[in-house]
């Protein structure tokens, strides 16, 4: 059981409150110092009861933290963050500048299952699913040297919809106009398709936008650069989001990561085409972030301009992400790059 008080949403502190026989409003002032506040000891919360705070630290309660242990600026004004869990496990954040807003990139997962080989976390031993703690709390730290964060993806290191539970926990405690405040639009979750949870998040009263790792218009492609690929097709992907998008109505994001001759050719955005018709989408073209091992080279910026414009001329909204944070390695696909370096 996860007794760490900043992993509970509102509504189950209100539970909690209740269960020790106080009043709703005490709650309020949990989840305020702690998501507001940032009070690290619930003996910090004076509103409460000297009674109640101590009830709650004999029940095992606490409120704990990750902790920062280095952060590299790249000359681009991306900023990677690496923290330590408690059980020394470590994740990486990444913020990313864009104008006057900051965007932050959280992790999910230490590791990741789903073994993706284009990307550095993959290549890593999966250890374990953060608690919604931990994941809330990278952008508490992060907001301590970057000032406040406006926009949440959900895009660093992890399945996020394979930690479903504590990933929905997060998004609650940080849209809560009582805690960080938010807007639902401004959080994105990303994943590489997990079909059964895609249907979950259409009827999950919160509706944080959805990214799509899709990187494939075929499930040859597919297979050959994704493990989830052999597990869910392409079909059953599709149908999962179609019935994603009829029931919330919401535009869905694809990523693309552009591979040297892999899936970057014309005849590749043709089939791209034909795949998405059925959607309403947008496309992230990627450029790919090769890491030591990686067995893919990053398409040539022409190649990548040719794909954008054959999707621009068939209507598909096509945006060309450069890469940013490369020289700290904390671009997209790159988080624990370090790390396998040190494994090898
Ligand atoms: S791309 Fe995402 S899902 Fe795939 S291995 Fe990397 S972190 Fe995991």
């Amino acid at each position: 059981m996860d007794n760490n008080l900043k992993s509970k949403t509102y509504d189950e502190l209100i539970e909690l409150a209740a269960a020790c026989g106080q009043k709703a409003f005490t709650a309020k002032y949990l989840f305020t110092f702690i998501h507001q506040k940032d009070a690290a000891d619930i003996q910090d919360i004076t509103p409460l009861s000297k009674a109640f705070r101590q009830k709650l630290t004999d029940d095992g309660y606490t409120i704990s933290g990750i902790e920062l242990l280095e952060k590299h600026d790249d000359p681009d004004g991306t900023i990677k963050f690496v923290f330590e869990l408690a059980d020394s496990a470590r994740i990486e954040a990444v913020r990313l500048k864009d104008g006057k807003r900051n965007t932050l990139c959280i992790s999910t997962q230490a590791g990741c299952r789903m073994g993706c080989k284009f990307c550095a976390t993959g290549q890593l031993k999966f250890q374990r699913n953060l608690t919604a703690a931990e994941i809330v709390d990278q952008l508490y730290q992060v907001e301590k040297y970057c000032g406040k964060i406006h926009n949440v993806v959900y895009m660093g290191m992890g399945e996020p919809l394979d930690n479903f539970d504590n990933v929905m926990a997060s998004v609650s405690i940080l849209n809560d106009e009582n805690g960080r405040n938010i807007g639902i639009r401004h959080i994105t979750l990303s994943t590489c398709g997990l079909p059964q949870q895609i249907r979950q998040l259409s009827t999950s009263p919160l509706q944080p936008r959805l990214a799509i790792s899709l990187h494939a218009p075929n499930d040859t492609i597919r297979k050959e650069i994704m493990r989830v690929a052999a597990k869910h097709s392409l079909h059953d992907l599709m149908t999962a989001l179609k019935s994603y998008q009829s029931v919330t109505n919401k535009r869905i994001t694809m990523e693309y990561c552009m591979i040297d001759t892999i899936n970057d050719q014309v005849h590749h955005a043709k089939e791209l085409i034909r795949l998405l018709r059925p959607l309403k989408v947008n496309v992230n073209l990627i450029e790919l972030n090769p890491f030591a091992g990686c067995p893919y080279a990053t398409s040539s910026n022409n190649q990548i301009r040719r794909f954008a414009q054959t999707l621009t001329d068939a209507g598909i909204e096509t945006v060309i992400r450069f890469k940013r944070g490369q020289t700290i390695k904390a671009a997209c696909g790159q988080l624990g790059a370090t790390w396998l370096k040190d494994k090898e």
